[in-house]
């Protein structure tokens, strides 16, 4: 779709995207399962990262050249939510990219406020991965990881690898990664040690964790599944993560799907466990850059196959064919 190049409004930076990633969401929004919420036509992109090529009337302190990864959360600042600081579960919460026009372009114009800079230092590929890693820093960060925790990540797709990776800042404890498929647990120990992984359709994850750790348990377990798939003779996901915490463990969950999960409160109450949840980010961009500019992540990781940006559609059905193989597509913007 040809759109015009946008212009520059006060307060605004206009960005020259270089590289965008498909989330987890963007292939729903893809598929037409957020109808009516998204409408068509609209650019779709909340992951993706540029450089300033000019900026609007009134703009101080930001300069054309600057790499910048943009914030994709709009709130309101005056719902309930937001009065007590905590945006993340605003009421009306929008997206770019979601709720109006996103990053998966050439150009995007975008409020200076939304813009985080990024050292020229950090590769423009990996700018373009800062949101999906804030979402990693984020759960872990709500579920407080401490030094040497033990952690089980339950799914090991887009979400849970930017989980294992936040984690791996602070616990070089062991992590166990739990997942169905095999390609996709492979990703985790090929760059991170101490990483144990667990295919569910192989053998039950609670009754391995218990084993592995002599019946204590892991510290704080995450739920990253989402959609989950029924397994016989497993619990699900939820259920399984309160059964593998160590008494005063944590359980932070993650995954949006739709299926009511049955939990046993009594497994919960047993250990006085604390169930929390994690949306989105909440400034974890800072924190992101930071780590990256440390050397502390590892964003290539994430990235399964680089595609050009005109060839987004072939990307989003390569996603939906080998979910297994593919855990990011990063989208080349930035050269014509
Ligand atoms: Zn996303
Ligand atoms: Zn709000």
């Amino acid at each position: 779709m040809d759109v015009e190049k946008p212009v520059c409004g006060p307060g605004e930076a206009l960005i020259r995207v270089k590289y965008g990633c498909i989330c987890g969401s963007d292939q729903h929004i893809h598929k037409g399962e957020f109808h009516p919420r998204t409408s068509t036509p609209m650019i779709m992109g909340h992951e993706f990262g540029g450089v300033i090529e000019e900026t609007g009337a009134g703009v101080t302190g930001w300069e054309a050249g600057q790499k910048v990864a943009p914030d994709p959360i709009i709130w309101c600042g005056k719902c309930p939510a937001c009065l007590k600081g905590h945006y993340p579960a605003c009421t009306s919460l929008r997206l770019i990219g979601v709720d109006l026009n996103g990053g998966f372009t050439q150009y995007i114009s975008l409020p200076v406020s939304m813009l985080y800079r990024v050292p020229a230092a950090i590769p423009d590929e990996h700018a373009a991965l800062v949101e999906v890693l804030g979402i990693g820093c984020h759960a872990k960060n709500r579920a407080k990881v401490q030094k040497d925790d033990t952690i089980v990540i339950w799914g090991s797709g887009k979400v849970g690898h930017s989980i294992l990776q936040a984690v791996r800042t602070v616990t070089g404890n062991r992590v166990f990664m739990v997942d169905i498929l095999p390609e996709r647990l492979a990703v985790g120990p090929k760059h991170f040690d101490n990483v144990i992984t667990i295919n569910a359709l192989e053998e039950d994850p609670v009754g391995r964790i218990r084993e592995e750790t002599s019946g204590k348990g892991v510290d704080i377990a995450f739920e990253a599944v989402g959609h989950a798939h029924v397994i016989e003779n497993r619990v699900n996901p939820v259920r399984g993560c309160i059964q593998v915490v160590s008494g005063g463990g944590k359980v932070c969950v993650l995954g949006l799907g739709n299926e009511v999960s049955p939990v046993l409160f009594k497994e919960m109450i047993w250990k006085e466990a604390t169930i929390i949840s994690s949306r989105v980010s909440h400034g974890e961009f800072a924190e992101v850059i930071t780590l990256m500019e440390q050397g502390r992540l590892k964003p290539e990781a994430l990235i399964s196959r680089k595609m050009h940006g005109s060839r987004t559609q072939e990307a989003f059905e390569i996603l939906e064919r080998d979910p297994a193989g593919n855990i990011k597509i990063l989208l080349d913007f930035g050269t014509s």
